[in-house]
């Protein structure tokens, strides 16, 4: 056997490796398996039983294999672990077969490298081992829609998340938990536009009903011809999130004491009415308020005791306004209104009402006694030139301070 020239040839390039055993060592091995098990040629495998290269773990199972073989004429094909003289690891898949060779029984191996495969397919197993550890355990709701929206994959984050057993939403589209048609619309055609949404915003109903805000991060896929083949993404509960920063937005525009707007808010609020009003013609009013000789109430009755006045002053003003009105804290004890299209008409009664009811509140000082306040107010109406709200606040201002010298406790409208 093997010993023309021409099948000499044909074994040595052969890219499988092959030995032939005798008695379990081996008599002959072709250059693969020499490369196999890192040696410079192959004379330094001749000799040398089998089990030197099985891995520790494959002996019994070699051992057992080259037995049967002895009595049966083949084996189907098996991967054995081996180790290379330098101790390095190989997976071998090996076919044998028995045969005659100088005489003698003998068995043939033919042996093909898997060891790049077994790496690849270890590699894909603990990435598939991390991605459902991922997929489990995230607290986001991972999920996955063909090109009509049907849902093909959703992760367990939905229980928490929506209430729902992932069973219940697969083979469905999202309408039925999405409140808002125009949410969807809005993520969808974002989606065919950009490729992909992130931090999305919308509302999602739970399953017991409930509305929650969410945010979606998702991306269109395509198959391999490039065609929109759904989307894949994932969502997650910010209701808390959307809490605080509405409350933070509400602390951040009004004023702690009073709990009326702040100066800022205000001033923010009043420029958009302004811009408005002046775009489509329409009148606004400003009233600027004052407190008169407030530093007396606070020598009197202290800081606190000015406090409580500031506090019913401005309960007392609110409850004369309507919901369109703006009313705010611009400084200590200075307040502005501004009111949506009142006539000048409307505009003096509101004014000289407010000043009323101001005058007419009743406050309790330490000692049992009782005090009254009272308020002095400018008014401005916007001008078709008014080319800014400071305007409209300057002629406020002037008018309040007319109020002041004719006597306070009085409604002075701007010249
Ligand atoms: P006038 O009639 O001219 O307005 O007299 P006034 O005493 O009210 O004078 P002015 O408006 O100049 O004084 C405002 C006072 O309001 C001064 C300040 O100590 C007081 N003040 C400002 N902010 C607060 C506050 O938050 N709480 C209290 N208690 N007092 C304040
Ligand atoms: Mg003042
Ligand atoms: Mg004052």
């Amino acid at each position: 056997m093997f010993t023309d020239a021409f099948s000499r040839y044909l074994i040595d390039i052969m890219p499988v490796s092959l030995a032939i055993l005798i008695d379990n060592q081996i008599a002959y091995a072709n250059n693969a398996a020499a490369i196999l098990l890192e040696v410079e040629d192959t004379s330094a495998l001749i000799g040398r039983p089998v089990s030197d290269f099985v891995h520790p773990l494959d002996i019994t199972r070699s051992n057992n294999r080259l037995n049967r073989q002895g009595r049966e004429w083949s084996n189907a094909p098996q991967q054995f672990r081996l180790r290379s003289v330098k101790h390095n690891l190989r997976m071998l898949l090996v076919a044998s077969l028995t045969i005659e060779f100088d005489g003698k029984s003998a068995i043939l191996l033919v042996g093909m490298d898997m060891t790049a495969q077994n790496e690849i397919s270890e590699q894909l197993r603990i990435s598939e081992q991390n991605f459902r550890r991922l997929f489990d355990n995230m607290q986001d709701v991972y999920y996955r829609t063909d090109a009509k929206g049907v849902v093909l994959m959703v992760g367990p984050g939905v229980r928490t998340v929506l209430g729902y057993e992932p069973e219940e939403i697969v083979g469905k589209t999202a309408e039925s938990y999405y409140p808002n048609v125009a949410d969807r619309d809005a993520l969808k055609q974002t989606i065919a536009r950009e490729g992909k949404v992130t931090d999305f915003g919308g509302q999602m109903v739970r399953k017991d009903g409930r509305v929650i805000d969410i945010s979606i991060s998702s991306q269109a896929i395509y198959d391999d011809a490039g065609i929109f083949a759904g989307v894949e993404g994932i969502y997650r509960d910010v209701t808390q999130r959307k809490m605080l920063e509405r409350e933070l937005q509400r602390l951040a525009t009004i004023d702690t004491l009073t709990c009326i707007q702040n100066r800022r808010a205000f001033l923010e609020n009043a420029e958009q009415l302004f811009k408005s009003s002046q775009r489509y013609d329409t009148s606004i009013t400003l009233l600027m308020l004052d407190l008169d000789f407030f530093k007396a109430i606070n020598d009197r009755y202290g800081h606190l005791g000015g406090d409580k006045v500031l506090v019913r002053f401005a309960q007392t003003v609110g409850q004369e306004l309507r919901e369109s009105d703006l009313f705010g804290r611009i400084g200590g004890e200075e307040f502005c209104i501004m009111l949506q299209q009142a006539t000048r008409e409307d505009a003096l009664i509101a004014a000289e009402r407010i000043r009323e009811r101001v005058q007419e509140l009743v406050f309790d000082g330490p000692a049992g006694e009782l005090f009254t306040l009272t308020v002095s107010i400018g008014v401005s109406t916007n001008r078709a030139d008014d080319e800014r709200l400071g305007k409209l606040l300057e002629r406020a201002d002037k008018a309040l301070y007319q109020a002041k010298r004719s006597g306070r406790n009085c409604v002075i409208w701007e010249d």
